[in-house]
Parts: C-alpha cells; structure tokens; sequence
C-alpha cells in the first residue's frame, strides 16, 4: 500500500492523507483547510492534487475545519464516495462547515467591493468565489454513514477499520485500517488530533496496540504545557474571586466555539454546584458555541466518567442560573460596553475575528479586567501579541494600551504535550510498530519530538511525499 501526506505536512493545517491498496482501494484520511498563510489560501484549497472522483473512502477523525473543511470542496469536484465519521462528528460537522462558509462569505464581499472599486465596473468575471456552497454540504451529510467507537467496518476485502477515543473533542477519534494484502494484515493507526490527558468531559486519548506504522499529530511536540499544579476550578475561581468580586471588573476568556468553551462552561457550573462561585454573572456569547453546547449535551455517552457522573447528580452539564446566552450582535455590543462584573465566554480561541475581538477591544484597556488566554495562540494572532506583554496592542488599525491584566493557562489545553505524547508513542508499541510518521505540527518541534522517541523511526514527511508500507 502507498501512503501520501497531502496536507498538514510540516505544517498545522489541511489535515489530508492518502491511502492507495494495491487492490486500488483509495481512502483519504480527512480533507481539511489549510490557513496556514492568509494569502495562498485559494490556491492552497482550491483544487485538490489527484482526482477526487476515484476516492472510494473518506475517514474524517472530528469536526474541526483544520480537517474537515475541505470536504464540500472535494464533493464539488467529484467526490462521490463514502464518508464515515462519529455520530457527533457529523452533526458538529455540519455547524461548523457553515460557519466556515460565512467567514469565507464576509471575506468574499470584502474582496468584491475592492475588485468593483479598482476596476470601476460592475463585471462579474473573475470574482473571487467561495469554495463550496451549502448545496455540498448537505451533499456531505448525504454520503456519510456514521461509525460508533469500538465497532468494526468491513469496507471491502481488503480493508477493514475501526475507531478509539481520540479525547481532544466532543466525537473525536483516532481510526486503525486494517489492510489485507498478500496474505497479511497490515494495521496503519491515524491519531486525529489527541486530547490533553485528565481534561474536562472528553474521554483520554487511547492509543493503538499491534499496529505496524502510526500517523501522528504533533501540535505541542517539543512543548510542555505550563506546569500549574491546581485544577481548572481552581484556576477559575481564583479569577473571578480576583477580578471580578475584589477588582469589580470583566473577566474575558477568549475560547473555541467547540470544545473550550464546553469546557470552561462544565467548570463554571461545578463550582456554582458546590455552592463555590460567587454571584457573578456568566456569558456565553458566540452562536457557533450555543449550538455547539446543546450538542455536547445530548451526546453524552461519548463523554467521560466525570461528566456522566454530574449529569446524573445535577440534570445537566451547562445549565446553571448565572449562566446566561447571548442572543444577538446588539445584545454582544451592549455586554462589551457596560461595567457589569461578569465572566464573558466568546470565540475565537486566538482572539483573531469573531465576537471575543469587540470584547478585548472595549476592555483591555480597564485596569480592573483580566484576559485570560486558555489556549495555543499562533504567531501573529492578537492573542499571541497580547500575551507578549506589550504596552500597547493594534486592534483594527488603532492602537489600545494594554491596561487589563493578561493571564495565560493550560489547563484547558486540547492537546498533549511533548512528553504525554511521547508516553501515548510508548503505550502504541508492542513490539510490531515500524515507523511513526509526524504530521500538524511545525517542523522545528517536530524534530524536537523525533529526537525523543527511543527504538522507533520516526519520519517528518514533506507534502506530497509518498511512502511504501509493507
Ligand atoms: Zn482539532
């Protein structure tokens, strides 16, 4: 069998790795957006480097745009074959591909008008297009069948595969093909991207055994996360104790739409639940994270123990009287603006777009606010710059000085660090792993990670590199 990495290769984004049988089988593994560079991003996406039409399979591991947003894009240009996903991968998936198709709307127009302007006509040859339409889909939706942990997937004589708990998201997963070939089994494990270990409502990531060569993700390879010996709780009780009872100010917590921000919710209501959060409000405020909550609500089973238990004591995950939603931009507007003490959850993670970019904007520049950063932040994002400690921060084209306290932890990490992903390398081998190949992650820790990993070959594949497994 050969093995292509066609996308997150030495680089984070556009997850997307192909696998050919020498029974002409042809499985993609995922198909997301590569964003790695604002200005490439048509020409990275658009058109795909081998023809759609002859896939026979495509595996999506979970619902994050970095590895299913290209999907519509592949079915626009012919792909017609089968997808298989989670059941919550699948209804998330269709959340957040039509969200990501608004922002590529909004960017549209804006180029649209520019392109009027410049020509000084009102042609429409050569305007920039979205790379699907809502038509592709719901034609996504069409072509999947969704697979449950644990289940095996007969495919064909010679593929077979099945799914472990990946952690990372809500429906998250990790898949092993099992490939039949000259009389022999081959086994090939694809992590997806794994969760941190011990984190709020997802499972542990669970690593293979008896697989022969191993993908992994590498985001936080050559990274520890920030030693904090307390627990998430404690590290948001403090923080609204501190800023928003003693210093009567605005405790902003910029959070991913999907998984942060269930997280940090699921805390919130565990501390009101033990009787330990102050009488402060709490705002959701991030549509994309309101549908995204209910979904982790009614998908219980493929949460972990800690929140079946309080599901069972308490009659919900999220719900809790302080916590209230956000409804509309006015209602978004208005919350940025006024002086009420509250914790105010929104999207983006790295503070770069979304409704969080309003927030930080209208308050970073209070002494009495705190930002609290729970997550990666990319180089360049404005979460990245406020966590540089700067004076004064660009925020659409105007400098703000950067008064309000800026705070950075961990413990709402969704992914493992150097050396959990180097325990999750050790528990994978039983003895038959030949090779690990790294991918999503950035060369420089990439090698870091490689140069760790005892007894195994450990490859950093270039995209469009090609290898021969047998
Ligand atoms: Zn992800």
């Amino acid at each position: 069998m050969k093995l292509t990495f066609w996308g997150a290769a030495q680089q984070v984004t556009g997850s997307m790795h192909l696998v050919e049988l020498e029974g002409g089988t042809k499985i993609l593994i995922d198909c997301g957006l590569d964003y790695e560079n604002k200005k490439d991003f048509e020409q990275n996406n658009a058109k795909f480097p081998f023809d759609p039409s002859e896939l026979d399979l495509l595996i999506l591991t979970h619902s994050h745009i970095d590895h299913s947003g290209n999907i519509p894009n592949l079915i626009k240009q012919g792909f017609s074959g089968l997808i298989v996903c989670s059941p919550p991968t699948l209804e998330l998936s269709d959340y957040l591909l039509q969200d990501s198709l608004n922002i590529q709307m909004m960017e549209i127009r804006k180029r649209r008008k520019q392109y009027y302007r410049k020509k000084n006509k009102k042609s429409s040859s050569n305007l920039p297009q979205p790379l699907y339409t809502k038509k592709h889909i719901n034609e996504m939706i069409d072509l999947t069948t969704v697979l449950e942990i644990g289940e095996l997937f007969h495919f064909n004589d010679e593929l077979q595969l099945f799914f472990k708990p990946a952690g990372h998201i809500l429906g998250a997963v990790s898949v092993c093909l099992e490939v039949k070939e000259k009389g022999t089994v081959k086994r090939i494990g694809f992590t997806g991207d794994l969760g941190n270990f011990n984190s709020k409502l997802v499972p542990d990531p669970e690593p293979f055994s008896n697989i022969d060569y191993l993908v992994s993700e590498s985001t936080y390879g050559g990274r520890q996360h920030i030693t904090d010996s307390r627990k998430a709780e404690e590290v948001l009780l403090e923080e609204v104790i501190e800023t928003c009872v003693n210093k009567k100010g605005k405790l902003v917590i910029p959070a991913f739409s999907v998984g942060r921000t269930q997280a940090i919710l699921f805390t919130l209501n565990q501390l009101f639940q033990e009787g330990k959060l102050p009488n402060i409000n709490i705002y959701t405020d991030s549509p994309l994270a309101i549908r995204s909550t209910k979904i982790y609500q009614f998908n219980l089973s493929y949460l972990n123990d800690e929140a079946k238990q309080f599901q069972h004591k308490h009659g919900s995950l999220f719900s809790f009287p302080l916590l209230n939603t956000v409804e509309n931009e006015k209602e978004s507007e208005y919350l940025s603006v006024s002086t009420e003490p509250c914790v105010i959850v929104s999207a983006a993670g790295m503070v770069e777009g979304g409704r969080i970019q309003m927030h930080v904007r209208n308050n970073v520049s209070h002494e009495a606010n705190t930002i609290l950063i729970a997550g990666f932040c990319a180089e360049g994002t404005l979460g990245d710059r406020l966590l540089k400690g700067q004076d004064f921060v660009e925020i659409e084209r105007r400098q703000r000085a950067v008064k309000a306290k800026i705070l950075r932890t961990d413990v709402f990490s969704a992914h493992p660090d150097h050396n959990q992903l180097l325990n999750y390398f050790q528990a994978s081998n039983k003895g038959s792993l030949k090779q690990i190949y790294l991918v999503h992650g950035e060369l420089d820790q990439m090698k870091k990670l490689a140069a760790d990993v005892r007894n195994i070959e450990v490859l950093t594949p270039f995209k469009g590199q090609s290898f021969e497994l047998d």
